[in-house]
């Protein structure tokens, strides 16, 4: 007998429009068009997920993975949100090509377990790093007047850490690095070309950034993502170290990437292989020596707050690519984790401790 079971699944898409055009070397948004989730228990506690499709990374959109989600909801009516890793494996089995959609029914009845058992979400795993932690910032591939006036406004607010989207044109991503670098002082750069370089082009911007003596800390999915001798190549031959994004979107993925030495970083995404997977991963990368980054797709900060939730729980993560909610403009939620300039600061109230209105027209599971 399950005393307290999962009773009621709400969904709902939001539309949160983004302030400059997100455009990277795959593709473009200027709205970001998720899911938001609810998850209530017979006791009345709910908890809230979300599902942030990006279709060019992942091959899911919303239409679909409203479908996925309304298809996976009834699976969750009746259990006991206790069994969250034996439920994210069935969802997986059901619908492994959906991650997207599973991460928001992931993270919804987790938030939903953690505030049952009266604990913040990160508690649930472990509590290992429990602290303010800095996020780098995104600017979208634009021209360079563009790309300058958003570095420096960022720059204003306490960012140092620029994360540039990069791989359609080498000689312009250079350009855009040097303006910036001869701007600002004491900053550095994450170069992330989603893809978009062939091996000759990223050694040719890395080459270019470093004549100009650009700090150049990470090389973010330089090549498509079945060349992973491309990425090995690439890092023996600049020494700048790498991270796999598009590459990894699975435990097995990981494994190829340690054993062709072919990475230095994962980025682990809860997008990519929705939440429990996505802990998985992590726990075989550390274990393996990689070291790890987090990121999100176009995400608001109630799947960024799952994402911050594995950073403070589970720990050993380096890098922080936290940043999305920062570059829309509005926020669709009450409470949870809050920035202050790059600083994330940690909640200390149960679940994910956000709350946000559902409208009278959501799908209704129960
Ligand atoms: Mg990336």
């Amino acid at each position: 007998m399950i005393a307290n079971p999962i009773q009621r699944i709400e969904i709902w898409p939001i539309d949160v429009p983004i302030t400059d055009p997100f455009v990277v070397a795959t593709g473009s948004r200027v709205t970001a068009q998720n899911l938001f989730m609810r998850v209530t228990l017979r006791d009345g506690t709910s908890g809230y997920g979300e599902a942030a499709p990006f279709p060019e990374v992942g091959g899911e959109d919303r239409t679909s993975c409203l479908a996925t989600a309304t298809t996976l909801g009834p699976f969750l009516i009746g259990q006991s949100t206790g069994d969250y890793q034996a439920i994210a494996d069935q969802l997986r089995e059901e619908a492994p090509c959906f991650p997207a959609a599973r991460c928001g029914l992931e993270t919804a009845l987790l938030d939903a377990h953690a505030r049952s058992l009266r604990i913040p979400l990160w508690q649930l795993w472990g509590s290992a790093d429990v602290r303010d932690r800095e996020t780098d910032i995104t600017i979208p591939i634009c021209d360079l007047d563009k790309t300058l006036d958003l570095a420096r406004g960022w720059y204003a607010k306490g960012f140092r850490l620029f994360k540039m989207k990069v791989g359609k044109d080498v000689e312009e991503d250079i350009r855009r690095l040097e303006t910036v670098h001869h701007a600002l002082p004491n900053i550095g750069f994450i170069g992330d070309g989603n893809q978009g370089f062939s091996r000759e082009d990223c050694i040719r911007f890395v080459n270019g950034v470093q004549r100009f003596g650009g700090r150049l800390v990470l090389l973010e999915q330089p090549v498509i993502r079945e060349d992973l001798e491309g990425l090995q190549a690439i890092r023996h031959l600049t020494g700048v170290p790498v991270a796999a994004d598009e590459s990894v979107r699975s435990l097995n993925d990981a494994r190829r990437i340690v054993e062709l030495q072919a990475a230095d970083y994962i980025n682990i995404k809860i997008m990519k292989t929705g939440v429990m997977e996505a802990l998985r991963i992590a726990a075989f990368a550390r274990s393996a020596g990689l070291r790890l980054m987090i990121g999100g797709m176009v995400e608001t900060r109630i799947a960024m707050g799952c994402s911050f939730s594995l950073v403070l729980g589970h720990g050993g993560f380096d890098v922080l690519d936290l940043d999305t909610p920062l570059l829309l403009s509005t926020d669709p939620i009450q409470g949870g984790y809050h920035y202050s300039g790059p600083l994330l600061h940690p909640w200390h109230e149960p679940g994910l401790a956000m709350q946000s209105s559902c409208p009278s027209t959501c799908t209704v599971i129960q």
